[in-house]
């Protein structure tokens, strides 16, 4: 089989998990399997990268970001490539460009244009475990990109995609996709299966166990990705096709982002194409604008309320401040956060959304803000309340059951 295995940034944590996560490469490799291993930096690692260039500068060059970024997830590869080597294993690291990853030029969130798999492809008919730095690409300019936070997620989808790989194998510290994040609710549920699109409603939903533009291109590709431990043995959770029996299942999981603030505009001039103007500037300067609220007007002026990354906001600030003469005045809460219910089985029934609220208005939680689609529930809460909310929600549709 051509297995693609991918190893997060607490996998590869330190020395002895690096060593650790060599022995398992080895095993597949041993139990006849060719295989590319796509790694992460060690944990902490790209905050610490971040950290040093914020010392210098507040806005610092995104080219220069992708550049300095894309050195932890070298570091981890070269390392777990060195170690397999001295188990008799032959094993060659490449960096993301070495590995034929052509992304667009948007640095520190690049897409995948293409996968030129020609090296891979040679050095695993050499017999060899390719060790690709995760994260990372090079651009038509022949600059290095990197695919946005949680990205060597999608460097292994996209892999395992070109090579029409087995299997996508995610590692992370988790023995697979709960019913909601285990840390924040103990009773949490492990499934088996999920499919893809509940999966990628979690995953933009904050439940960061993988990066969402990894499940969208897993469910484009059809690359069968099974979440896994790397601390265990356990069996982890295969993200694939809905099936019929999915269907039955009512609410899937519960999600909470804590990356979220809220962005209030008020008194902005009622005139047509105003939205638009602001909303296509956000767009230009790539926030990414989540839920929308507009009040009706009535004295002319309206007001104007959306949610931003929390990372986001000096951008929205920095955009919004350019209408002053169509504003009156704009504020900003990063104390909020968004939690969200999800399940394809709502799609055939009533009633859900109604029950979070109740449950909500129960242990007393003000919801700010409310979105739908057909197989979620999203609301903006106070972010002290965030973890309550998680766990009354998994109570309220008896996830642990
Ligand atoms: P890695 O660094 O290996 O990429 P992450 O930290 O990105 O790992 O993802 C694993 C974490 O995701 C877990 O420690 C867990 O707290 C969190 N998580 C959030 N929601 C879920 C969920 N529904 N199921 C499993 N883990 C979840
Ligand atoms: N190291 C990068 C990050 O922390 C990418 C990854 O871990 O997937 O976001
Ligand atoms: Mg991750």
């Amino acid at each position: 089989m051509l297995i693609v295995q991918k190893y997060g940034g607490t996998s590869v944590g330190d020395l002895e998990r690096i060593e650790s996560v060599a022995n398992r490469a080895a095993k597949s490799k041993k139990d006849g399997n060719r295989l590319v291993v796509v790694v992460s930096a060690m944990s902490g690692e790209t905050n610490k990268l971040v950290g040093y260039a914020n010392h210098f500068s507040k806005n610092p060059p995104k080219a220069e970001m992708d550049m300095l970024l894309s050195s932890g997830e070298r570091v981890t590869a070269s390392l777990l490539a060195i170690a397999l080597n001295e188990m008799g294993i032959d094993a060659i690291a490449m960096t993301g460009r070495q590995a034929g990853i052509k992304t667009d030029n948007n640095h520190t969130y690049a897409r995948i244009e293409s996968i030129d798999i020609t090296s891979i492809i040679e050095s695993l008919n050499d017999g060899k475990v390719i060790v690709v730095a995760g994260f990372q690409g090079i651009s038509s300019n022949g600059r290095v990109t990197t695919l946005g936070r949680g990205g060597s997620d999608l460097s292994a989808v996209a892999i395992a995609g070109a090579l029409k790989a087995n299997a996508c194998e995610i590692y992370s510290d988790v023995d697979g996709i709960y019913t909601t994040d285990p840390r924040i609710e103990p009773k949490a549920k492990k499934m088996n299966f999920i499919s893809y699109d509940e999966m990628l409603e979690l995953a933009s939903l904050g439940a960061k166990v993988l990066q969402s533009r990894s499940v969208e291109l897993a469910k484009k590709l059809n690359v069968r990705i099974v979440a896994k431990s790397s601390f265990s043995d356990a069996e982890g959770t295969i993200i694939e096709k809905e099936i019929k029996e999915m269907e039955a299942v009512l609410v899937s999981g519960i999600a909470l982002d804590r990356d979220q603030a809220r962005v209030t505009v008020r008194e902005v001039s009622d005139r047509p194409g105003i939205a638009a103007e602001i909303f296509t500037m956000l767009a230009e300067e790539q926030v990414n604008v989540d839920m929308i609220i507009q009040n009706a007007s009535t004295d002319g002026t309206t007001n104007l309320g959306f949610t931003v990354k929390e990372s986001e906001i000096e951008d929205a600030k920095r955009v919004i401040s350019n209408f002053d003469h169509d504003i009156g005045s704009m504020d900003f809460d990063a104390n909020i956060c968004k939690v969200s219910v999800v399940g394809v089985g709502m799609k055939s029934h009533s009633g859900v959304a109604a029950q979070a609220f109740s449950a909500m208005a129960k242990k007393n939680i003000n919801i700010e803000m409310i979105s739908t689609s057909e197989i979620k529930v999203s609301m903006i809460i106070d972010e002290k309340n965030g973890e309550l909310a998680v766990q009354t929600l998994h109570n309220t549709y008896e996830l642990d059951k």
